[in-house]
């Protein structure tokens, strides 16, 4: 099932992708409340539109937190020159930055000058998870989506940590809908890229997760308890701008693609103000 959310008369709905038609559900309430009642299933139907003429909001407009997970992939933790982490590399995005598919991704260029992208698998949780063993983790999932863990890298290197280059308002793209485990039995054979302008920048497979969606979530559940509609942010493979030598920064006008396999396209303009 693939569960999406779209405005109708300037109010958030949510709807059932099939193909290319979206279908509304007949209900009062948003992505939240959705994941709160426990999946889409059982709730009526409005009839379907062709989905070219709808236009997608975020997948989630509200969430507790979203968790980022650092250096996850062995190829970009290389390129970044750093060391394998032996624990997760934990940090956060503030909820304030999240934005949807076809949404503009804005900063102010007195505030950054070096915007980058990354490509992530973002995990959505589905049940309050408190302290979950790593074999029944994936119970606690309510879908996958694209994200992408935009980041102002001046402004992250300039910090003992990461949370105001990470968290610029609309650094945290997600969509461009959100796909349930029935269709994604299993989160580690994904292809991942990200595509800027036409060019593929990024292009590899949640195989390579250092430490894997289970172990993530239960991990992070002995130390927080993760909420219905919590995000995690899965981390980046090799192919970043900032790591490229010379360095490939995210300007006005650009379109960068996230693209996972069995989810679809997340694609995102740029705005420099
Ligand atoms: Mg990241």
């Amino acid at each position: 099932m693939r569960i999406a959310q779209f405005k109708k008369d300037g109010i958030v709905r949510v709807g059932l992708v099939e193909k290319d038609q979206l279908i509304p559900l007949d209900f009062n309430g948003d992505m939240l409340d959705v994941i709160l009642r426990g999946g889409a299933e059982g709730i009526p139907l409005c009839p379907p539109r062709p989905l070219p003429e709808i236009t997608l909001t975020g997948v989630l407009s509200r969430t507790s937190k979203i968790i980022a997970i650092g250096l996850n992939y062995r190829d970009h933790v290389r390129e970044g020159k750093m060391k394998v982490p032996e624990v997760p590399v934990i940090f956060s995005k503030f909820p304030s930055c999240l934005l949807g598919h076809k949404e503009k991704i804005t900063w102010s260029r007195s505030v950054t000058q070096q915007v980058d992208f990354e490509a992530e698998l973002a995990v959505i949780i589905g049940k309050e998870a408190c302290d979950i063993p790593e074999e029944t983790a994936l119970s606690a999932v309510f879908g996958y989506t694209c994200g992408n863990d935009v980041s102002a890298r001046d402004l992250q290197f300039a910090d003992g940590q990461w949370v105001r280059g990470k968290s610029l308002d609309t650094f945290c793209p997600l969509g461009p809908w959100i796909v349930t485990p029935q269709e994604i039995p299993n989160p580690h054979c994904l292809g991942i890229k990200s595509v800027l302008n036409g060019v593929t920048m990024q292009s590899c497979t949640t195989a390579e997760l250092i430490f894997s969606v289970p172990f993530l979530i239960s991990f992070l559940s002995r130390h927080f308890t993760l909420l219905p509609g919590d995000v995690i942010l899965t981390g980046t493979p090799m192919g970043v701008g900032g790591f490229r030598e010379p360095p490939i920064y995210l300007k006005d006008g650009d379109e960068i693609v996230v693209e996972i396999e069995g989810i679809g396209q997340l694609v995102n303009s740029c705005l420099v103000i």
